[in-house]
């Protein structure tokens, strides 16, 4: 839909000369800024080393438009593919964060610092990351670094400010490298973005909020008990469940799927689990836009 112009005429005398300021706003903006919304996109839905080499499901992240300020979270491998086919603007993000240095969270944050940047002509936006993804392994370039407005480093139970959005790193997970999830806040909802880690006793207790999203990547937990030879530091079902139960947020948003969790259907764990916990949970798929306004209708 075109938007309708309507124009608002300040005349002042300068001198003798009538000097006439035109200022322009369209109905849509103002329709747009009345409305505001919180909406996550899903740039892609698999996790884990075997997924990610197959692209069996995509990755690349999580897109948040929050009443107008975008911010790009954890863009792994295909994100600059997947912002062009879902028809994102990268140069409108105002920020990127980057949860741990590992492939599936960061590979494409070059690209997408350039994409956001437009190759560099309008430097502008700021990253995130932990220590661990800028200077023990940097995950960005150096000749990318100046392009940005910042770097702010990510730390335990800090938070930051992007416009009138906020979030907050409150524990470091366990994960082979520094890790942090995220608790967002705008002006109209809270969620929380369950990076990879490990389950631990306190986990559920730094997330509360009325939506959660989980990185769920094994049906099973692989502990250093249950799997002395290769235990690995990822959230598994029967994790899902405690997190749920726990917390109980209106919604529960599954992604990052290993191969095994593909094999025995995301939608149908998601709906055992709601069946089991009574808390809506859903599996997210490749391009899901999902739009926080549905939590305020149950
Ligand atoms: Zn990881």
């Amino acid at each position: 839909m075109l938007a309708t112009p309507i124009v608002i005429r300040y005349y002042r005398r300068v001198k003798g000369v009538v000097i006439i300021t035109l200022i322009g706003y369209s109905k849509t903006d103002m329709k747009e800024k009345k409305q505001a919304k919180d909406t996550i996109t899903f740039l892609g839905t698999g996790g884990a080393r075997f997924m990610i080499i197959t692209q069996v499901l995509a990755s690349g992240g999580l897109w948040l438009d929050l009443g107008g300020t975008e911010i790009l979270v954890d863009p792994g491998p295909g994100c600059i593919v997947q912002t062009n086919k879902r028809k994102l603007k990268a140069e409108k993000l105002s920020a990127i964060i980057v949860s741990h240095r590992h492939l599936d969270h960061a590979a494409d944050v070059n690209i997408m610092v350039e994409a956001m940047t437009q190759g560099g002509f309008k430097s502008h936006g700021r990253l995130f990351a932990p220590t661990d993804a800028l200077e023990t392994e940097p995950v960005l370039l150096n000749y990318l670094r100046e392009r940005l407005d910042a770097i702010e480093v990510l730390e335990e139970s800090k938070t930051y400010d992007i416009e009138d959005v906020s979030f907050k790193t409150p524990v470091r997970h366990v994960h082979p490298v520094e890790n942090y999830g995220m608790v967002f806040t705008t002006p109209r909802h809270t969620f929380s973005y369950i990076s990879d880690t490990r389950y631990f006793d306190d986990l559920p207790g730094y997330y509360n909020s009325e939506l959660l999203i989980i990185n769920l990547v094994f049906m099973e937990p692989r502990t250093p008990e249950s799997h002395p030879n290769m235990p690995i530091d990822h959230l598994s079902v029967p994790d899902v469940e405690r997190l749920v139960s726990e917390i109980r947020p209106k919604a529960t948003i599954l992604t990052h799927f290993g191969m095994g969790v593909w094999r025995a259907k995301p939608w149908e764990i998601a709906r055992q689990l709601t069946e089991k916990t009574g808390v809506k949970v859903i599996a997210a798929s490749d391009g899901m836009k999902f739009d926080l306004s549905t939590l305020d209708e149950d």
